[in-house]
């Protein structure tokens, strides 16, 4: 170990610390940290280019954040290299750099391998969260002026957003075993009387578009964890459950007794949701 240059690329300083303190093992000599800009992606990603270049950094790593893997992984195509992004540990194996990361959902964990010269990573900021922070870091020389935008900044306002299921205590979600559009109202009255939030599985926001995708559970969508979190007609394929898996209570309702969602389900009703659903409202009452 300890054969790379490392850039880091954080905002803040502590996270560059803890990056810091995690690349440690791996570096060679200094450590280089650029601090993130407010400038688009684009340029950022630019900036790290050449701030690496002018370094001679092979190992450029940020943190997972939202803007640390659009700027890594444009940066890493500026580069023409590979990029892991949500690594959760890094090391030397065979003289090559490694990275493992969660794969399939959530499920398991797969070991990469770079085969490039230069290798770029976010790191997942919950494998940041327990990291002691090192200052051995010195800051990058300003990389050279960035190129002018190729967009215009007008106006910024917040997206409207109808829903945060990442922070709702219950959760009725329906997917394709609601038949019909207009039954979803069916499901609504449930969620009303339960004062639940309405998810759905992907084919619903995605393919139906009967609602929009911020209701949508699943890897590609909100990763959920509600008291209680009801299953309407939803088959439990992999992607769906790696969202909603930390719920406390799982209530699944599915015509089909060998639907895979019963395998993880706490409480489950094999039946047409069309004569569960009433009986459900009746059993809460008002
Ligand atoms: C890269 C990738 C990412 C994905 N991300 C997500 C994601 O984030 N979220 C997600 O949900 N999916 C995701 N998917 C899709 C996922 O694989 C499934 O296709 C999807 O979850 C299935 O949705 P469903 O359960 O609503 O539909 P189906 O699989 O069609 O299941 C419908 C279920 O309803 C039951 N049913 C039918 N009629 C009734 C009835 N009258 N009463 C009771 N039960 C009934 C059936 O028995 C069946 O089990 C992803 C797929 C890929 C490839």
């Amino acid at each position: 170990m300890g054969a790379y240059k490392v850039l880091i690329y954080a905002a803040a300083e502590e996270t560059a610390g803890r990056l810091a303190a995690l690349a440690a093992p791996l570096a060679e000599g200094s450590i280089v940290y650029l601090k993130a800009g407010s400038a688009f992606p684009e340029q950022e990603a630019a900036a790290v280019k050449a701030a690496a270049e002018a370094a001679g950094a092979a190992v450029l790593i940020a943190p997972a954040s939202k803007k640390g893997n659009e700027v890594m992984a444009r940066a890493a195509q500026l580069i023409d290299t590979g990029c892991v992004t949500e690594a959760l540990s890094l090391a030397a194996q065979d003289g090559k750099l490694t990275a493992k990361r969660a794969i399939y959902g959530g499920i398991a964990v797969g070991n990469f391998a770079f085969e490039t010269e230069t290798a770029v990573l976010t790191v997942a900021l919950s494998a940041l969260a327990g990291v002691e922070t090192a200052g051995a870091y010195e800051a990058a020389a300003s990389p050279a002026a960035a190129p002018p935008p190729a967009k215009e900044l007008v106006k910024t306002e917040p997206l409207a957003k109808t829903v945060d299921l990442t922070k709702a205590k219950r959760i009725v979600s329906f997917g394709r075993g609601v038949a019909k559009k207009e039954d979803i109202s069916a499901v609504e009255a449930l969620a009303a009387k339960l004062g639940a939030e309405i998810g759905c599985s992907r084919p619903i926001a995605e393919e139906l578009k009967w609602l929009p995708q911020e209701h949508q559970v699943g890897i590609t969508g909100a990763l959920v964890k509600p008291d209680l979190y009801i299953a309407l007609g939803i088959s439990g394929a992999i992607q769906h459950f790696a969202g909603m898996k930390d719920s406390k209570i799982i209530v699944a309702v599915n015509n089909n007794k060998k639907a895979p969602i019963f395998q993880f389900a706490d409480y489950g009703i094999v039946g047409d949701l069309y004569e569960v659903l009433p009986a459900l409202e009746e059993a809460i009452g008002g």
